[in-house]
């Protein structure tokens, strides 16, 4: 997403720098028509009046027109203007928690904590969404038709709002071409996968059409296509390979041994001959469409290729492990906050989820988790994931660095293997060398000290490691209620191998404006009880020292004033 601020006076200018977009200051009125047809997001530093009356002109189909934020100029509101639905109101609440300002979203579904229709992950929206919002809104909610697909789950805020009030509008869910009419929304999810088979060098053009016939004479819509499917052997063929880009989809490939233990109704002796498997497009298009599929369309044939069409029972689910960052969305990567958004089931710990509680909408199922539950909510998520729903299962900090990550990992065969995504996160430990200087300049460790998982003699035998290479150490979970004797013992550990005065520090609630509190001490006077749960201990190595307030690991490089030229 291409976001631009621009700036007019230069306490916006000021404002402008605080935000990771490209920032341009000047001539409102000829910026923003220049920029209009290039950008996703304007962020205007400037009054509404004014921002109203520059894009006015310029406003035109709202699925096409840039999301716009205006801000002002003391940083207090960050207003979604226009393009609420297409990321404007996003946009609005990454800018005012980036900027500590409140966000105002004023589209009426987010206000009366409804779903928006055109907005929901894995769906296609088309229809009459106006008419039939603005009736669920005065409180008919609309009847729903999912009779094509009865097995796809809808998101959980539309199932509960749709059991509470009489019929307004009609939402039809399907994978079929709907004509359109008055008062229907369309969604279509994206359940059909496409079997494709052919001889070497067969014409992209040719098995397109192909395709074309097989949904056509099935009603289906090419739209509702997700994937394209085929044999190993085919995984390179340049008209299959085209297939899946013109229709914006993956091309997924299968084994021959595979799709040959996959039953189908028109297996060939000749196929199996010349392949090692009696069926390639129908064999391909059921297995990659999982478990219950149904083949919609069986196998059609031209003189150079084949296709069949088969729909999923469900969708295929997601697992996304996010890391948060260790607080303020300011260091959190867009990553992560695309794929939080586009989850609609949000699992995590209670104060993880509330790290990322601005990114959450009404469509957003969530799921508050116990700490200490790590198990039950990793299986929570694969098993979610596992029935076709995507899911963000959020941590703080990294996912991979004493998180959900692993365990996430070791658990999901478990589960059949869902898709998964790891989404990286800014470590306790590199926030933390951050604010104190550059501790972590060479070589460092990063230990943790909660022996509930891992027994003392362990974490002894690590720190002794840590010890004899000399390394700059990073302690999390240095202290808990009930662990107390631990952060001692290793400081004390550590005490016996480095100078008295090897730097060390303590810096808690790092990346959280107004809660960050940095203690600098040294490895023998470090008072534990100035540690709690979200502190992390840094000690230094030999080399390590404070240069005025910062702690820093020189790396090596002469570090001598410039010499007179
Ligand atoms: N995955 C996290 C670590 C979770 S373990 C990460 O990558 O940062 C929990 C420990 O991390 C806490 O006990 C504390 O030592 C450290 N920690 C997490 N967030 C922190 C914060 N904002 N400030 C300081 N330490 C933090």
């Amino acid at each position: 997403m291409t976001v631009v601020t621009i700036s007019v006076t230069e306490a916006g200018a000021a404002l402008a720098q605080r935000l990771p977009y490209r920032h341009e200051h000047g001539d409102l009125g000829d910026r923003v028509r220049r920029l209009w047809p290039e950008v996703d997001g304007l962020v205007l530093v400037c009054a509404t009046g004014i921002a109203v009356r520059v894009i006015a002109p310029l406003l035109g189909d709202k699925h096409e027109d840039p999301a716009v934020v205006c801000v002002d100029d003391g940083g207090r509101w960050a207003i979604a203007l226009a393009g609420g639905h297409h990321g404007a109101n996003a946009l609005a609440t990454e800018v005012a928690s980036l900027l500590g300002a409140e966000a105002v979203v004023t589209t009426a579904t987010d206000s009366a904590d409804l779903p928006a229709l055109d907005m929901l992950p894995g769906f296609r929206c088309a229809g009459d969404v106006a008419a039939v919002t603005r009736a669920w809104l005065d409180g008919s909610p609309p009847t729903v038709d999912a009779s094509d697909l009865p097995h796809w789950p809808l998101p959980a805020a539309l199932m509960s709002a749709l059991s509470v009030g009489g019929p307004g509008g009609a939402v039809v869910v399907t994978d079929r071409v709907v004509p359109e009419a008055a008062g229907t929304v369309v969604l279509q999810p994206e359940s059909l996968v496409v079997g494709v088979g052919s001889s070497s060098g067969a014409e992209a053009g040719g098995i397109a059409e192909l395709l074309a016939g097989a949904l056509a004479e099935a009603g289906l819509s090419r739209d509702a296509v997700g994937l394209v499917a085929s044999v190993d052997l085919k995984r390179g063929e340049p008209g299959i390979v085209a297939l899946a880009a013109e229709l914006g989809v993956e091309l997924r490939t299968f084994p021959a041994d595979v799709l040959a233990g996959q039953d189908v109704p028109t297996p060939s002796d000749v196929v199996a001959q010349a392949v090692g498997t009696p069926s390639v497009a129908e064999a391909a298009a059921l297995v990659a469409a999982g478990p219950g599929a149904q083949l919609v369309v069986p196998k059609r044939r031209s003189s150079e290729a084949t296709v069949a069409i088969a729909r999923r029972r469900r969708p295929e689910g997601h697992l996304a492990v996010v890391g948060l960052g260790p607080g303020d969305a300011a260091f959190r990567a867009p990553a992560a906050a695309a794929a939080v958004r586009r989850a609609e089931v949000v699992i995590g710990y209670d104060l993880y989820v509330d790290l990322a509680s601005d990114l959450l909408a009404p469509h957003h199922e969530v799921v508050r988790s116990p700490i200490g539950a790590e198990a039950d909510r990793c299986h929570d998520a694969l098993r979610r994931a596992a029935e076709g729903r995507h899911v963000a299962l959020v941590c703080s900090g990294d996912p991979g660095v004493f998180a959900m990550a692993s365990l996430v990992c070791e658990l999901a065969p478990h589960h059949g293997n869902p898709p998964l995504t790891i989404v990286p996160g800014v470590t306790a430990a590199h926030a933390a060398a951050a604010v104190l200087g550059a501790p972590l300049g060479h070589d460092h460790a990063a230990i943790s000290l909660s022996d509930l998982l891992t027994p003392w003699e362990v974490i002894e035998r690590r720190l002794q490691a840590v010890a004899e290479g000399d390394m700059v150490v990073s302690f999390y979970n240095p202290r808990s209620q009930r662990r107390t004797w631990q952060l001692p013992r290793a400081l004390e550990f550590l005490a016996r191998h480095r100078p008295p005065a090897c730097p060390a520090a303590v810096v808690t609630d790092v990346g959280r404006t107004g809660k960050e509190h940095v203690l600098r001490t040294t490895v023998a006077e470090l008072d534990p009880t100035s540690v709690g749960m979200l502190s992390l201990v840094v000690v230094g190595s030999s080399t390590t020292r404070w240069i005025g307030s910062r702690m820093v690991t020189p790396r090596g490089y002469k570090a001598e004033p410039e010499s007179a030229p």
